[in-house]
């Protein structure tokens, strides 16, 4: 026996019904995802929200597209304005961060980085990068990491004051000869001196390499250091602060160009998804406008009332604060840990991730520490009387962990506040 489903595709090859109709379950599940987008406070420091312009790209024919290959050099027909769109993504990278060579088809930050690592290295290469708990990421050599059994990583960490230990980074670098250095991080908060690591490099004979995953919208928007210039290779996500759909990309130095573009494809990928290399093109744009600049500049300052704010009211802020977009708090100073923490504030709509501290002694489904940032609440139009307010809702959840009514009493002030900031009005 024919199914309905099948009838229905034999009869018009192909379903032209909308998304409500067909599949209502999958319509419902987005609805309530706009409305938890809308309605909670989006604090964990790697989210963000993409233009419309953005979301109309990523809904695009070009999912249909294959284009394995490069703008001119493609392995399939009919690529000529799949070629038109990754040439501008392409172009624009270029412009914003002055890179020299630039490949924009990896699908997120963790494969960008891999294809990286299988560019520049071989089976058995050191790599110094920075302990996860000190703010690294993942990707950087964490032991649950398929490429730690490939790679040979090793691990430096910040100092007492909470900032990288450049002595203990050249120590570390002239004992193992790491044939490259690494340096970006997820959940470090502090400026980076890519001249001092590059020149540590140098002396080793070590390449370098920068992922700027979350920090590449505040260097966008001239208000982070550069390393691009700098360094041999760079790494970032588009979705963090680049404020783009979710993908990766990698720029770097003409002579590193083939072995970078050979290990993305064929290395490492198959077909690039133009869909939403597409978004990047225009977030890449976006990115390029005087007013994304003045986001830049507010990403940093709502940070720095969070720094203020909390250190006020007695929490014990890691690296010392913050000159990024991020904050990293120890909230056992008040009695809680930070799965406990992050629990009482997704009850209260305000939405963080719990973090290792520094050599943190509790576990790491459990931590000390809890992550938040600016990025997404910056892009909501919040400024500094927001971020005050939303600072001391966030103390409030967090003192009030055990208290269900207390937290639904904070969640409608978060639901109150964010009706005055709506984020998609024409997809409601
Ligand atoms: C987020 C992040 C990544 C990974 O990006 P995905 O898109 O999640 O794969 C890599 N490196 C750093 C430093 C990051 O913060």
């Amino acid at each position: 026996m024919l199914t309905k489903a099948y009838l229905c595709y034999s009869k018009k090859t192909m379903n032209k019904q909308s998304l409500q109709n067909f599949d209502p379950q999958i319509k419902e599940a987005i609805n309530k995802e706009l409305r938890r987008q809308e309605e909670g406070l989006e604090m964990i420091p790697s989210e963000n929200f993409v233009s419309p312009a953005v979301l109309e790209a990523l809904g695009s024919v070009l999912t249909n597209k294959y284009s394995e290959g490069y703008p001119g050099k493609r392995y399939y027909g009919g690529c000529e304005n799949i070629d038109i769109v990754e040439q501008l993504a392409i172009d624009r990278a270029k412009q914003i961060f002055g890179a020299e060579h630039v490949n924009v088809q990896p699908l997120s930050g963790a494969p960008a980085n891999i294809a990286v690592y299988f560019a520049l290295l071989s089976p058995g290469d050191n790599i110094l990068g920075m302990d996860l708990s000190h703010g690294g990421h993942l990707t950087h050599g964490h032991p649950v990491t398929h490429m730690t059994k490939v790679f040979n990583f090793i691990r430096y960490k910040t100092n007492a004051e909470g900032k990288i230990d450049l002595d203990n980074l050249r120590q570390m670098a002239i004992e193992h000869k790491p044939k490259l250095i690494l340096v970006g991080y997820s959940a470090y908060s502090r400026e980076i001196e890519y001249e001092k690591i590059k020149a540590i490099a140098d002396e080793v004979g070590a390449m370098t390499m920068a992922d700027i995953a979350h920090i590449a919208g505040l260097i966008a928007g001239g208000q982070m250091n550069n390393p691009v210039p700098i360094f041999d290779v760079v790494t970032t996500t588009t979705h963090k602060t680049l404020r783009g759909p979710r993908g990766g990309m990698i720029m770097c130095k003409e002579k590193f160009a083939k072995q970078i573009d050979k290990s993305v494809f064929p290395g490492f990928q198959g077909g690039p998804h133009e869909n939403n290399i597409a978004g990047k093109a225009i977030a890449f744009k976006e990115a390029l406008e005087p007013e994304f600049r003045e986001y830049a500049i507010q990403i940093k300052k709502n940070a720095k009332v969070l720094e203020h704010q909390f250190d006020s009211m007695g929490y014990k802020l890691m690296f010392g604060g913050t000159d990024n977009h991020l904050l990293l708090i120890d909230v056992t100073t008040k009695g809680v840990t930070g799965s406990e923490a992050e629990k009482a504030l997704d009850k209260a709509g305000i939405t963080v991730n719990k973090n290792m501290i520094p050599d943190d002694p509790r576990s790491p489904m459990d931590p000390s520490g809890i992550r938040l940032g600016t990025p997404a609440l910056t892009t909501r139009g919040f400024k500094e009387a927001e971020m005050e307010i939303v600072a001391g809702m966030i103390d409030r959840a967090i003192t009030n962990f055990q208290n269900d009514e207390e937290l639904e009493k904070i969640r409608l002030e978060v639901k109150e506040l964010t009706a005055k900031f709506p984020l998609y009005p024409e997809l409601q």
